[in-house]
């Protein structure tokens, strides 16, 4: 029988590519329960899904920020989820001192609580079926900081440290854990923050951090997503690899291109080798422009920002 896969956040981006992948599987090995917010949203979704939708793709409600909502889908679904894909997350950007506490604590309340609600939902079944898979959106910022990304990072890394944590005990229930960490995506996700960003005044930040966030950070941030940005679809058929492998791993990054870059921290332990070198690859990058940013693209550290 095909497994059940619980998919959310899938009106737009990672989600929809996802959904519409697994649905299309050749060997039809996924029935696709494709979960958003916004049910009005649904048409990009069911346009892409096309003859499998209402076979093997059914688009369900789900906030995942709502427990009645999760309660309410998962007793829509026959059978029990074997697969669940934690996908649904929202970002924040700029500097802390304009960022009001209420916005960190919504973008943990969507990207941790959001698949610890879900993951405490769909686990009582799993164990008692031993055996069931956790797919984890997370972020090359859930392996390292980014500056002007620290409350989005946070959430990301509070996700590792969970699913971590989690997966020893699984181990002993037959249920898999994977943490997905895609590099820069090209997906509304960045759009929607810079909208957002656009129009935020930052209240009470001093016209330094102001400066390094406006004309360093969103400059270099844009070029990032331009150069080494992947597509939706290429970060969907990473997670179906990793959905259908026989040995999920527990991490799976999807950009080769920043290896390099995550790698510091097993490098240095200590970790001020990737904070000098982060903080050298943005305060220098115009520099680094000029020197060819594509040393970050093709894996290698220019010589002059070799730290040392
Ligand atoms: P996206 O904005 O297209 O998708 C995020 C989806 O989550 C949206 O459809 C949104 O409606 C949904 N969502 C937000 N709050 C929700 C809630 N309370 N309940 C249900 N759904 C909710 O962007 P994306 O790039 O496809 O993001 C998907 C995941 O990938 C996120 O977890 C994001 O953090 C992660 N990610 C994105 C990038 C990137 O650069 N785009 C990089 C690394 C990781």
């Amino acid at each position: 029988p095909p497994q059940t896969v619980l998919i959310s956040g899938c009106s737009s981006g990672i989600g929809l590519e996802l959904a519409v992948h697994l649905a299309h599987d050749p060997r039809q090995r996924y029935q696709v329960v494709a979960t958003m917010r916004d049910l009005g949203k649904k048409e990009t979704l069911e346009v892409a899904a096309g003859e499998a939708l209402g076979k093997t793709l059914t688009v369900a409600q789900l906030d995942v920020c709502s427990d009645d909502s999760v309660s309410q889908c998962l007793s829509h679904i026959q059978g029990e989820v074997d697969v669940l894909v934690n996908n649904a997350g929202v970002g924040l950007v700029g500097p802390l001192e304009g960022l009001s506490i209420a916005a960190m604590q919504s973008v943990f309340d969507t990207n941790f609580f959001g698949a610890v609600r879900l993951v405490k939902a769909v686990l009582p079944g799993m164990k008692r079926r031993h055996r069931g898979h956790i797919v984890v959106v997370s972020s090359v910022m859930g392996l390292q900081g980014v500056m002007f990304n620290d409350v989005y990072a946070a959430s990301k890394f509070a996700l590792e440290g969970f699913f971590e944590s989690l997966a020893i005990q699984l181990l002993q229930f037959n249920i898999c854990v994977s943490l997905v960490e895609p590099g820069p995506v090209t997906t509304d996700f960045e759009g929607k923050l810079l909208a957002q960003v656009s129009t935020a005044e930052f209240p009470g930040t001093d016209p330094d951090s102001l400066g390094y966030f406006r004309d360093l950070y969103l400059p270099a941030s844009r070029e990032l997503f331009r150069s080494v940005g992947q597509s939706p679809q290429e970060v969907a058929q990473a997670i179906v690899k990793v959905i259908s492998s026989t040995r999920p791993p527990l991490r799976r990054q999807t950009n080769a291109r920043y290896i390099p870059l995550t790698a510091l921290k097993a490098v240095d332990p200590s970790g001020s080798l990737y904070v000098r070198t982060a903080h050298r690859l943005l305060f220098h990058w115009p520099r680094l422009l000029s020197l060819g940013l594509r040393c970050l693209a093709c894996g290698c550290l220019p010589k002059r920002v070799r730290p040392g």
